[in-house]
């Protein structure tokens, strides 16, 4: 783009100065500095060439399309009228009128500090049409540059903030102009910190990133050029940001994947000690004929178990340990808990497959002996901790169903071989004798009766066997 020798040197003194061309190719130069005002009046459309004094718009063409184009209190430009320097600049008066004011700082493009004449008027620019006493007809909106859509999109971005009911075509570019003027507000700001890095330095030639940066005069990078640039920026900001999220994803799925990994080493390793551990067990037992259970004092045990160090933390100090004992029966459990690592474990005197108390109970069952003359038997052994008259004899209950079922068939075969025999000798008659007792193990009220043989000529039986029995109980 040319740029002519005058709007060059406004350029350089202002990076707030922003240059653009009309279509009939002469220059303005919008200062950007003003903060643009919006009006109450701009809230509605309104003709100031048409209508009342009230109106805060120009309803004319832009890019060929009837457009409706707020006139701001702040909007400022600089153009060249007749050989001289003007700015024009629209301003609000205290009732609320739109003002047109103009300077002209004459043909010194090299100073614009001496004002040769002024005005400021609410007469869109009559004033100065008269004082510059022109001959053809003058279009304000032109001299304006409010038919340059880059300004008026400047312009109807001010008014869509406050009311965007106005323009509703302009949401989908409103977002795309707020994106675009933040991300040449980042370029320009680190431009400023360029230019001064490349003041401060004292070197001919500046370098970064291995560009060559001169330290010459100012060089105008036209708007394609820095449009492309800008896009390219993005599109590498957008690069860089899909990549970092990916690595981010990679990373946690590594993250879960070690962690899963280092549980099954874990699970792997605590599976092979619990295993190796059971075999060394078995081999003390079966090298030492340990044979079953072994009678343990509980001082011994508890002393065994509060030894050991904490599972999870290996903590061996024993203020660090809660200890809750829970007894049912026989079975003893003693869980504790570490109070540095917040775990617990467990200890037991049973085998997971072992109970004590059915084993007790089956005992006194099968041994023909009462819970009380258990209990002495028991307590003579040292053993005071014992089980209650109601579970043990419940316990009984349960073992007694299978010793009635396995009599049965004990009886059954008996009396197979019996009549086997019998028949082998051809004997018509089996003697048999009869006896009933009533239960003194159990406490039921119970009486069994058995058919006893009374012979000892049966093979694989020293004893005369039962052949028969049936239990009643009082209901
Ligand atoms: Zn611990």
């Amino acid at each position: 783009m040319f740029t002519p020798q005058w709007s060059k040197i406004l350029l350089s003194s202002n990076t707030n100065y922003q240059l653009y061309s009309r279509i009939n190719k002469s220059y303005l130069i919008m200062d950007t500095t003003p903060v643009l005002q919006v009006l109450d009046k701009h809230s509605q459309f309104q003709d100031i060439v048409r209508g009342s004094a009230d109106g805060g718009y120009y309803h004319i063409k832009v890019d060929n399309e009837k457009t409706w184009v707020p006139i701001l209190p702040g909007y400022t430009i600089f153009t060249k009228i007749k050989n001289s320097i003007f700015q024009l600049s629209i301003n609000v008066s205290n009732d609320q009128k739109i003002m047109f004011s103009w300077i002209n700082f004459g043909e010194n493009e090299n100073d614009i500090s001496n004002i040769i004449a002024s005005n400021s008027q609410p007469d869109q620019f009559q004033s100065l049409i008269a004082y510059i006493s022109s001959n053809g007809s003058i279009s304000i909106p032109n001299l304006l540059g409010f038919n340059i859509s880059g300004i008026v999109r400047v312009l109807v971005t001010a008014v869509y903030q406050k009311y965007p009911h106005l323009y509703p075509q302009f949401q989908p570019i409103f977002k795309t102009y707020q994106v675009t003027e933040k991300t040449i507000g980042v370029v320009q700001r680190k431009a400023k910190r360029l230019r001064r890095e490349v003041e401060d330095s004292s070197s001919e030639t500046f370098t970064c990133e291995g560009l060559l940066i001169t330290t010459g005069e100012t060089k105008h990078v036209n708007y394609e050029v820095f449009m492309t640039l800008l896009i390219e920026n993005k599109q590498t900001k957008q690069l860089l940001y899909n990549a970092n999220r990916q690595i981010k994803h990679l990373r946690q799925k590594i993250d879960t994947i070690m962690h899963e990994q280092n549980k099954m080493d874990d699970n792997e390793e605590n599976e092979d000690q619990e295993e190796c551990l059971m075999a060394r067990v078995n081999k003390i037992i079966e090298e030492s004929k340990l044979r079953s259970t072994i009678l343990v004092s509980t001082e011994q045990f508890m002393y065994l178990v509060l030894q050991q160090p904490c599972g999870h933390c290996g903590e061996t100090c024993l203020i660090y340990k809660k200890t809750k004992v829970t007894t049912v029966g026989f079975g003893v459990k003693i869980l504790v808990s570490c109070q540095l690592c917040e775990t617990s474990s467990e200890y037991t005197n049973e085998s997971s497959n072992i109970n004590f108390n059915t084993c007790i109970a089956t005992a006194g069952l099968v041994g023909g002996i009462n819970r009380r003359s258990l209990q002495m038997v028991l307590a003579c052994a040292g053993i005071s901790l014992q089980l209650c008259k109601v579970s043990f004899h419940q316990r009984q209950a349960c073992t007694f169903e299978k010793i009635i079922s396995a009599a049965g068939t004990s009886a059954d075969i008996a009396l197979r071989k019996v009549i086997e025999h019998h028949k082998i000798q051809g004997k018509q008659i089996i003697p048999v004798s009869f006896d009933c007792s009533w239960s003194h193990v159990r406490n039921a009220h119970q009486a069994s009766g058995e058919m006893i043989y009374d012979g000892r000529d049966i093979d694989g039986y020293s004893y005369k066997p039962i052949i028969a029995f049936h239990i009643v109980e009082k209901p």
